[in-house]
């Protein structure tokens, strides 16, 4: 019998796919508890935001509950429908952005604790409690130097004298967020660390909630209660120049669509940015800037075949790049042959700074038509 029409249609579907992202859960709770040992006895608890910076919140959240990982955070309510039903009820989601208007009875219903920013945010949720009957539990985020989220230093003074009022809002914990962490040398971690200890001192029986991934490494005394990794845990290197104590997770191969030979002078995608300076192989792959490949890395960045490096060549278009095949042997690549993008050759920070970006943008960037694996 003819063995292509004995195979699953599932099968066909995989091997049509424009590439094959494999994700490897084992790695990322190998990180969580790599992170857990440098933090203890303060905890890890996991930051599970943007669908786990693109990895697949499900999956990846119910793999660091099974690590032993009870505090998961996300950034928006709406995140929390897609992490609560893999979890048990003994782990606690929180949400970063806080507390929107009219959202108060939902978060309240969902069992999350919001992260309160503000007075307002603060009154509010005291209210619903009050409406409730029962004490519903927050986290209260200070500004500690980078103007984004959480207690101005001019709404510190009248949180403080109007907390007792409160009493129906059980606060766990306070925290703040590092601006500078992955520039080890930065003043501002010190600044910011001094700001953060000034706070706890006047909320003494709060605990501290501090460091995201790279402010771990910046010491204990970064550590307080617990800490909030995100990219350590998806492999991203949490120590900014030096080199990633962390395990890879994400391996990327992009399929080979067509090959061909071009003389010297012929143009090269939109634009014509690349032209031939001699006769070149070229290949054209299956991932552009739709699937999350920037069109950053047009006429910079590479990707390997075996320890081969191929240069990106002109621009990258939204569904396919083009790579120059000269150096590898003729016939090396042929139609559906996979070439690494993320992997052994390239990694993840690798590819993030040939972009010109960082590792958590090229991440959550990686769109939904690869074939996704999970290890
Ligand atoms: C995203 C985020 C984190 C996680 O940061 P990483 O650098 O990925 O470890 C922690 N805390 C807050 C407030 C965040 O917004």
């Amino acid at each position: 019998m003819n063995e292509r029409m004995t195979m699953p249609a599932a099968q066909g579907i995989a091997a049509a796919a424009c590439g094959y992202l494999t994700i490897d859960l084992g790695a990322i709770c190998r990180n969580y508890l790599k992170l857990a040992e440098v933090l203890a006895p303060a905890k890890a608890a996991a930051v599970v935001k943007a669908d786990a910076y693109g990895l697949g919140a499900p999956p990846v959240a119910e793999a660091l509950y099974k690590a032993g990982c009870r505090d998961f955070f996300v950034a928006h309510f709406m995140e929390v429908a897609a992490v609560r039903p893999v979890l048990s009820d003994n782990a606690v989601l929180y949400v970063l952005n806080g507390l929107q208007p009219g959202n108060e009875l939902a978060c309240a219903a969902a069992g999350v604790v919001p992260v309160l920013n503000s007075l307002e945010q603060l009154r509010r949720w005291s209210a619903a409690a009050h409406g409730l009957g029962k004490r519903l539990p927050a986290a209260l985020q200070f500004d500690t130097g980078m103007s984004r989220l959480g207690f101005s230093p001019a709404e510190q003074v009248q949180l403080k004298s109007e907390l007792a009022d409160h009493e129906l809002v059980d606060i766990r914990f306070i925290m703040s967020h590092l601006a500078s962490a992955d520039e080890v040398e930065s003043e501002q971690n010190d600044q910011q660390l001094a700001e953060m200890q000034r706070i706890a001192k006047e909320f003494p029986d709060l605990p501290v909630c501090f460091a995201n991934s790279n402010g771990i490494f910046l010491g204990q005394s970064y550590h307080g209660y617990m800490a909030r990794p995100g990219i350590a845990l998806y492999g991203g290197n949490p120590m900014g120049a030096a080199a990633n104590p962390m395990e890879p997770v994400v391996g990327l191969k992009i399929a080979v669509i067509q090959t061909r030979t071009v003389p010297a002078g012929t143009k090269v995608g939109y634009g014509a940015t690349f032209v031939a300076p001699r006769e070149m192989r070229l290949a054209t792959i299956a991932a552009g800037y739709a699937d999350g490949l920037p069109r950053s890395l047009s006429d910079r960045g590479a990707v390997y075949f075996g320890d081969h490096r191929l240069p990106i060549v002109g621009r990258v278009s939204m569904d396919s790049m083009t790579v120059d095949i000269s150096a590898l042997p003729e016939e090396a690549l042929t139609l559906g042959s996979l070439v690494e993008m993320i992997g052994p050759h390239q990694t993840l920070d690798d590819l993030a700074q040939a972009a010109g970006t960082i590792s958590y943008e090229v991440l959550t960037s990686l769109g939904q038509r690869y074939e996704r694996q999970y290890l």
